[in-house]
C-alpha cells in the first residue's frame, strides 16, 4: 500500500513528486529497497536525526530474502532462517536477551542416510565422514594453502584424511565415494552451481560468528528482526517513525546521478510507475543478481568500469527451499531429517527416465532435478512439515515447474529412498521459493567465484560510493554481496546498512 498522505507535508507535487531538501540542516537520502540492510540503514539514519527519508521497495512487503510465511498454521522461512552464530553477530547480539531465539534445533549432522536403493548406510561412518568434512570446512588456515577451486581442494584433503583414518577400509571408501556429491551439495551448492566454480579463497575470507550456527526464532521466523531493528520489538510504544517513509509497489528503474545538466546536485530516482524522487543522496541495497542484470538500465550515467567489474566478477548462486505439507506427521519422533543418497547404478536410471517428471527426456526440465535435492529435513515449529533444499544448477530450473510436478517428484524421492521404512501420504500442499526468476532478487546470495578471483572482482569495490560532479558522496551502496566478509548472511547484510548510514552521519557531522 502507498502511503501518500504522511509525505504530502514535504513534497510539492507536480507531474513529479520532489522532496524538499535541506543540504545544511536536512539531507534527503532516498534508500532503494527495504531489505534488511535497506531497513537498518534507515533506523539508524533516524536515530541520527535524518528524518526526510523515503524508502523505495519494489514488492508488496518489506524484508527481501528475509521472507517468513504462514504455512499451516506456523511460520516458515523461504529465504534467511537461520542465525548463523553468536559472537561477532550483531542479529545474535542485538536479540540475545529477548528471548526470541531457539536453541533446540535439528542439526543436519544428526540425521541419517538413506540410500537411493532403498537401504541405510552404515550411520558410524557417515557420521564420521560428515565430520571430516566439517573439519576441513572448518579449517581456514588449511584453505589459505589451497589454490583454484574449493572442489578440488576439498576432494583432495577429504580423501587424503578418510585415508589417514581408515587406511585402505574398502567399504569406507565405498561410502565416501557415495557421500562425495551429497557433501558437494549440502557444503557448497548452497552457494553456487557447482564447487568448481567457487574459489578457496572464499573460504578463508568467509568470517564465521563463533556459537551456534542454526539458532531457531521462537515464534513468526526472522521476519522478527525488522520489527527489532524498527524498534516495535521489546517495546512498540518506542518504535521509530519509520512506517509512513516506506513505499511498496514502487520498482526502481532509473538513477540519475551525476546531473550536470540541471542546478541539481543529488540523484534522481524514477520508479517504473512514473513517480520521481530526488534526494541528496542514495543508497541502493538491491541484491547482486538485480545488479547483475540491470546495471546498465539503471544508473545514468553507467557504472564506472571498476564497479561493473565487480558485479560482473563476484559470484552469485541459486538455492530454492520446498516446504511439503503433509496430512500426517508419519516420521517417527527422533528422526531429524533424510540425507539422499545416489548409487551410480540408480543415478544413471534417473537420467534415462527424465521424461517421467518433466516435459521430454532430453529436456532440461527432465526428472534429473531430483538429484539437486539433496535430503528433507525435519522443522521444530512445524509437527507436518518437510523441508527440502533444491541447488545447483536445476535451482533455477525447478521454479519454472509446476507445484504438481515438484510435489509428484518430491513425493518419488521420499518413497524411493525411505518408503521401505516409513508408509508415506502424499503431501496435500507446497510452498516454494522462487530466488531466481523474481526480476527483484535474480539469485540467492554472493560468493567468491573463480571468476571473482580472476576479474579481481571485490566487495570492496561493489561497496564504494559514486561520486558526483559536486564532489558528494552521493550513490551508495549496501547489501550483503557488499560485506568483504560476512556476505550472504543477514547479520551481513544488516551491517552494511549501518556502514552506508554512518557514511553519511559522518559527512554531515
Ligand atoms: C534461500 C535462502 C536462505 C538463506 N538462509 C539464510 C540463513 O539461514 N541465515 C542467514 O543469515 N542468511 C540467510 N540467507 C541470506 C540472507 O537472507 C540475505 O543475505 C539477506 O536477507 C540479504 O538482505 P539485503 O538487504 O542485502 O538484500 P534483499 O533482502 O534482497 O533486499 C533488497 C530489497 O530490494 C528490493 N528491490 C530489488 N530491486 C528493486 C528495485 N528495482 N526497486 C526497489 N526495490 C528493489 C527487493 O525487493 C528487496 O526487498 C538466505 C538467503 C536465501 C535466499
Amino acid at each position: 500500500m502507498f502511503r501518500f498522505s504522511a509525505i504530502l507535508t514535504q513534497v510539492r507535487i507536480s507531474e513529479k513528486f520532489i522532496i524538499v531538501r535541506n543540504m545544511a540542516k536536512n539531507p534527503s537520502v532516498i534508500i532503494v529497497g527495504a531489505g534488511v540492510s535497506g531497513i537498518a540503514a534507515a533506523t539508524k539514519l533516524l536515530e541520527n536525526g535524518f528524518v526526510n527519508l523515503t524508502v523505495l521497495e519494489a514488492e508488496n512487503k518489506i524484508g527481501g530474502r528475509v521472507c517468513s510465511v504462514e504455512f499451516g498454521g506456523s511460520f516458515v522461512d523461504l529465504g534467511g532462517q537461520w542465525v548463523h552464530g553468536e559472537k561477532g553477530n550483531l542479529v545474535y547480539q542485538k536479540v540475545k536477551d529477548l528471548d526470541l531465539l531457539s536453541t533446540s534445533h535439528n542439526t543436519f549432522s544428526d540425521n541419517t542416510y538413506y540410500l537411493s536403493n532403498g537401504s541405510i548406510v552404515d550411520k558410524d561412518i557417515t557420521d564420521r565422514l560428515f565430520a571430516i568434512g566439517m573439519e576441513i570446512i572448518d579449517d581456514k588456515e588449511g584453505a589459505k594453502n589451497g589454490t583454484g577451486s574449493v572442489g578440488d581442494y576439498f576432494i583432495k584433503v577429504f580423501y587424503e584424511a578418510v585415508s589417514k583414518e581408515f587406511g585402505h577400509n574398502e567399504n569406507v571408501l565405498k561410502i565416501a565415494k557415495l557421500l562425495e556429491s551429497w557433501l558437494e551439495k549440502f557444503f557448497f551448492c548452497l552457494n553456487s552451481e557447482s564447487w568448481f566454480n567457487i574459489s578457496t579463497n572464499g573460504a578463508h575470507v568467509f568470517e564465521s560468528c563463533e556459537g551456534d550456527q542454526q539458532l531457531n526464532w521462537r515464534d513468526k521466523g526472522y521476519r522478527t528482526i525488522l520489527d527489532v531493528l524498527m524498534k516495535k520489538i521489546p517495546d512498540a510504544t518506542k518504535q521509530l517513525p519509520l512506517d509512513d517513509k516506506i513505499f511498496l509497489n514502487k520498482e526502481v528503474s532509473k538513477i540519475t546521478w551525476d546531473n550536470n545538466t540541471t542546478n541539481f546536485n543529488g540523484v534522481t530516482v524514477n520508479c517504473s510507475d512514473g513517480s520521481t524522487f530526488n534526494a541528496d543522496h542514495v543508497i541502493v541495497t538491491t541484491s547482486l543478481g538485480v545488479l547483475k542484470k540491470f546495471h546498465e538500465s539503471l544508473f545514468i550515467p553507467e557504472l564506472p568500469p571498476y564497479k561493473i567489474n565487480s558485479i560482473e566478477g563476484i559470484g552469485l548462486g541459486t538455492v530454492n527451499k520446498i516446504l511439503l505439507k503433509f496430512p500426517t506427521k508419519w516420521w517417527s519422533n527422533d528422526l531429524k531429517g533424510i540425507n539422499l543418497l545416489w548409487t551410480e547404478e540408480d543415478r544413471v536410471n534417473l537420467h534415462k527416465e527424465s521424461h517421467l517428471f518433466g516435459p521430454s527426456e532430453n529436456s532440461d526440465n527432465g526428472r534429473c532435478w531430483l538429484e539437486d535435492i539433496f535430503g528433507f529435513y525435519v522443522i521444530d515449529s512445524h509437527p507436518r512439515v518437510l523441508l527440502a533444499f533444491v541447488v545447483g544448477k536445476s535451482a533455477p530450473k525447478v521454479e519454472l515447474l509446476s507445484d504438481e510436478l515438484v510435489i509428484g517428484g518430491c513425493m518419488y524421492l521420499l518413497k524411493k529412498f525411505s518408503g521401505w521404512k516409513y508408509e508415506i501420504p502424499e503431501a496435500d500442499e507446497v510452498l516454494r521459493s522462487k530466488w531466481s526468476s523474481n526480476p527483484h532478487f535474480c539469485g540467492s546470495y554472493a560468493h567468491v567465484s573463480i571468476e571473482s578471483e580472476n576479474k579481481k572482482a571485490s566487495a570492496e569495490d561493489l561497496a564504494k560510493p559514486l561520486i558526483s560532479a559536486n564532489g558528494k558522496q552521493t550513490v551508495l551502496f549496501a547489501g550483503e554481496a557488499t560485506n568483504p566478509s560476512k556476505f550472504s548472511t543477514v547479520h551481513g547484510a544488516i551491517e552494511t546498512g549501518y556502514r552506508e548510514a554512518e557514511r553519511l552521519i559522518k559527512i554531515y557531522k
